[in-house]
Formats: C-alpha cells, sequence, structure tokens
C-alpha cells in the first residue's frame, strides 16, 4: 500500500492525499478494475509511440494525421505537447498538420533548443520546400506564458531563413492560459485570428 501512494505520488498533479485517495479507492475496488487499470498502463508502454515526422504520440508511424490525405500539407501548427495536438483536433476547426515541440524552452528547469523538437521542425520546412508539396506556413500555438513566448521568439528565428510564412496564435488566449486549459471558444478564436509575426517576400 505505501509502495503504491509514494508511486502515485510521483505523478504530476497529485499530491499526497491524492495518491491517498486512489490508493484506497483501488484497495475497495474489484480485480478487475485494479487489473484494467494496470493492463492499461502496460499497454501504454507496450503500444504507445512517437510519430516521427510530428512526434505526437501515436500506436502507427506514421500517425493517422500526417497519413491522412486529406489534411492540409502546406500548415504545420507548432505546439508543446501531445495534450495540445489532442485539445485542437476536439475543436475539428484545424486541418493542416501538426508539429509537438515535446516542451519549451526553459533555462530555470535546464531545457534548452536542444532538448526540444525545432531541429526536425527546421529540417521538416526545409525539405518540404525543395518539393511539390511545400510548407507555406508555420503557425507557432506555444502558450502565452514566458517560456511559451520565448520559445516562439527562437522559433521565429530559425524559421526566417526558410522563407516560410510564420504566424502564432492570436491574443484570443488569454496570458498565463495554455493550449490545453483555453476554452473552446477562445482557442477557435485565436486559430481563426491568428497573426503574422513575419511575412518574407517569397523569392521565386
Ligand atoms: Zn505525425
Amino acid at each position: 500500500m505505501s509502495r503504491l501512494i509514494e508511486r502515485l505520488g510521483r505523478l504530476p498533479g497529485l499530491g499526497k492525499r491524492s495518491a491517498e485517495r486512489i490508493a484506497f479507492h483501488l484497495l475497495k475496488a474489484s480485480p478487475e478494475e485494479a487489473e484494467q487499470l494496470a493492463a492499461a498502463i502496460r499497454q501504454l508502454k507496450a503500444r504507445t509511440r512517437q510519430c516521427s515526422t510530428c512526434f505526437n504520440l501515436t500506436e502507427a508511424d506514421p500517425c493517422p494525421i500526417c497519413a491522412d490525405a486529406g489534411r492540409d500539407r502546406s500548415r504545420i501548427l507548432v505546439v508543446e505537447q501531445p495534450a495540445d495536438v489532442a485539445t485542437l483536433e476536439a475543436l475539428g476547426t484545424y486541418r493542416g498538420l501538426y508539429h509537438v515541440l515535446m516542451g519549451r524552452i526553459a533555462p530555470l528547469d535546464n531545457v534548452g533548443p536542444g532538448d526540444l523538437t525545432i531541429d526536425a521542425l527546421l529540417q521538416r520546412v526545409t525539405r518540404s520546400r525543395k518539393t511539390d508539396q511545400p510548407i507555406e506556413e508555420v503557425i507557432i500555438g506555444t502558450n502565452p506564458t514566458l517560456e511559451g513566448d520565448g520559445t516562439a521568439l527562437y522559433l521565429v528565428e530559425r524559421l526566417e531563413a526558410t522563407g516560410v510564412t510564420i504566424s502564432r496564435l492570436a491574443r484570443g488566449l488569454a496570458a498565463g492560459s495554455t493550449v490545453e486549459t483555453a476554452s473552446k471558444a477562445a482557442l477557435a478564436d485565436a486559430l481563426h485570428g491568428r497573426h503574422g509575426m513575419i511575412r518574407p517576400d517569397r523569392a521565386r
């Protein structure tokens, strides 16, 4: 029991009291219910991997979004974490592709650009622009927090040379809120009202 409480207490957002509550719930639950939870965790680790293109979590590589021929392949929406893709997909209004950074630049937590999937994004954009299906727009959907904004600025610096149009989710998202916690309406507004950060003249 104490081992389970200790393990649960390490999960994000769960303090010791929540961990105790869950452990006591499982103690009272049927063996089937407890086993189903354990099986779901085992399957998550056995089956879930990252898409080698967009880094979203998936059971198949490429993920269903990258593999979907019906999506607009000229747009990439850059988000911090896989949960943001799920939130935006639930809205159903965005039909382009994604790129998951797997975090944000956070010097205080020792997270630098090299710890994120930024180089892979650059390669993705650069490579596509030599094909007949070039990525035309990168929409930066990092959270409107200090670290999210810093990450956005860094992305703009790096992406500028590729000649792609760069935009940012509009400020419908209140400062300090996150993609994951924003209301659906605010998120839809932010997506619709996104604004250009730079619009380079395309030398073509
Ligand atoms: Zn993918």
